[in-house]
């Protein structure tokens, strides 16, 4: 079935990685986002059901397992009937999964960590060659 609040959203084509690594406190704007979004209440019970990590529809993980607790709702864990990530295992493949609103692999988050660091000695280094050391 295709998921037609999905089309509404009103964080479609936002970067995904806004969504993940957000704090137990959501800040205000992303609040403010979920709550004029025409897809809230569809994201919510998706989220609710099926999303172990990020945050949807003004919750956040941790939010969503008080809620599950308290309300004896376990997760329903969901089919994903989808191709496998292209370039999994790499940094590309990270980004992808993000994209998908979905966990990144073991693999794909070490090779992230790793670019990342790349990134960052490359810069020190650059940074130190422009002031003489
Ligand atoms: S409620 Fe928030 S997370 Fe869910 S679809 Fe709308 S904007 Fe996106
Ligand atoms: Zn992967």
């Amino acid at each position: 079935m295709k998921e037609d609040w999905k089309d509404q959203a009103r964080c479609k084509g936002m970067p995904s990685d806004l969504f993940f690594g957000v704090a137990d406190e959501p800040s205000q704007e992303m609040l403010d986002l979920c709550h004029s979004c025409p897809s809230f209440i569809a994201c919510y019970d998706h989220a609710m059901k099926h999303e172990e990590y990020g945050y949807w529809a003004g919750t956040t993980a941790k939010k969503r397992r008080k809620l599950r607790r308290e309300q004896g709702r376990p997760m329903e864990p969901l089919v994903r009937s989808r191709m496998p990530v292209k370039g999994c295992g790499t940094n590309a493949g990270y980004a992808r999964h993000l994209h998908r609103k979905e966990p990144a692999c073991a693999e794909c988050v070490r090779e992230h960590r790793a670019y990342n660091a790349e990134k960052a000695a490359r810069k020190r280094a650059n940074r130190k060659a422009r002031i003489g050391l």
